[in-house]
């Protein structure tokens, strides 16, 4: 036998991708468990503190569904469920994810125009409320943001997207992409008037991949009763009629037992607590890409708005003309650490370390020592201390 073939690493793998994230043993525990019927008293209680407690996190009194699906189901809920063919949506660009959010509204059937931005900036809000002010006839229906970026760690404040619709006094509606700031950043639907929140199991809810969470304003309910675009599996009005799971076919009881752990893992710390927690990991993290980058030949910070930086992830741009594919490879072969790499035009221009979920510091600073070790083995350039820079953060 070729003991280097089989031999599997030692010690946990270190997962700092953003998303999927770590699932906590507790979740694990809680879905170890023998499947029930959806129908039984035992489960129509979870099932009820699930809602309760996701509405809780999103922050809304409104219509909460859950679909088996990844976020992208959720998305095409969203699309199917509140347009008609033809219709005009305003997208928010701000990086990978909303063009894919673009692709799936024109696939659909409907009309796309993208308020265009840069990427390592952020849009420009006065753009939106520009292009909202002069559409008086209200042919937008809607605008559609990611909240959080994962692809370029920047941060879409929704408080003044919303602003720019009330002050343009336009009726369209606001939908939200969650998926990467659910349970790890400030989310307020109903403060902020979000019509359709969209988010995901597998990131900071710590939870298998597979289940998402649309949030549906009374608004947005109301579009959804005149809006023709096909669909079934994904009909927001079937699935309120099958009361009282509220769901089209089986319903996946696993994901509900580990939800409802997760929920309270959640609430133990309180979301104040979770909230304060990933902005501290990730104030560290930030602190060490500055210090790998101030030799001015190291990798650096992807985001330029200090004040629109991600608490759930950090994109860290290479140095001009390497690409990160050799010390993710180091990291993840040599040293079982995963990081997650670039999506679309910035595939081997930059890394990403996702700090959201179940994470700590000694996670933390181990990812960012190994992170180091994985450049140094690369021969990647980087400034040194990077790990003293997240040390004196996380103390102080
Ligand atoms: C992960 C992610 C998605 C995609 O979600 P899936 O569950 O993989 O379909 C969409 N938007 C954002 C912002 C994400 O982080």
């Amino acid at each position: 036998m070729n003991a280097t073939v089989n031999a599997k690493p030692r010690g946990r793998q270190f997962f700092n991708n953003p998303g999927p994230t770590n699932i906590p043993d507790r979740i694990l525990r809680a879905m170890d468990r023998p499947v029930m019927d959806f129908l039984a008293p035992e489960f129509l209680e979870i099932h009820r503190a699930c809602f309760a407690g996701v509405k809780r996190i999103l922050k809304t009194d409104q219509n909460l569904f859950f679909h088996a699906s990844t976020g992208h189901g959720a998305w095409e809920a969203a699309v199917a469920n509140l347009f008609s063919p033809g219709e005009l949506v305003l997208v928010i660009e701000t990086g990978h994810f909303s063009l894919g959010w673009k692709e799936m509204a024109e696939t659909l059937g409907l009309k796309v125009e993208t308020v265009e931005a840069d990427w390592r900036k952020g849009v420009d809000l006065s753009k939106v409320a520009e292009r909202l002010a002069k559409d008086k006839g209200h042919e937008i229906k809607a605008v559609l943001a990611v909240h959080n970026e994962t692809a370029t760690g920047l941060v879409l404040p929704l408080q003044e997207v919303r602003r720019a619709l009330d002050e343009a006094k336009h009726p369209a509606m606001l939908l939200s992409d969650t998926i990467s700031s659910l349970g790890s950043m400030e989310y307020k639907m109903d403060a902020w008037g979000v019509d359709v929140t969209v988010g995901g199991s597998q990131k900071g809810l710590m939870m298998p991949t597979g289940m998402a969470i649309t949030g549906v304003s009374a608004k947005a309910m109301e579009a959804s009763r005149k809006a023709k675009l096909p669909k079934y599996y994904f009909n927001w009005e079937l699935m309120a009629a099958r009361m009282p799971q509220k769901f089209i076919g089986t319903v996946p009881v696993h994901f509900f037992f580990g939800l409802q752990e997760s929920i309270k893992m959640i609430e133990e710390e309180t979301l104040e607590g979770v909230f304060a927690r990933h902005a501290r990991l990730a104030e560290a993290t930030r602190e060490a890409v500055r210090v790998w980058g101030a030799n001015g030949k190291g990798p650096t910070l992807y985001g330029q708005t200090v004040d629109r930086l991600s608490n759930s992830v950090t994109t860290i741009l290479m140095p001009e003309g390497q690409t990160s594919d050799a010390m993710r490879k180091a990291a993840l072969e040599r040293f079982n650490l995963s990081l997650g790499g670039g999506l679309g035009p910035l595939t081997g221009k930059v890394f990403r370390i996702g700090h959201l979920g179940d994470l700590n510091e000694p996670m933390l600073l181990g990812c960012l020592a190994t992170t180091e070790l994985a450049m140094k083995v690369a021969g990647v350039s980087f400034g040194p201390g990077g790990v003293d820079a997240a040390i004196k953060s996380l103390a102080s």
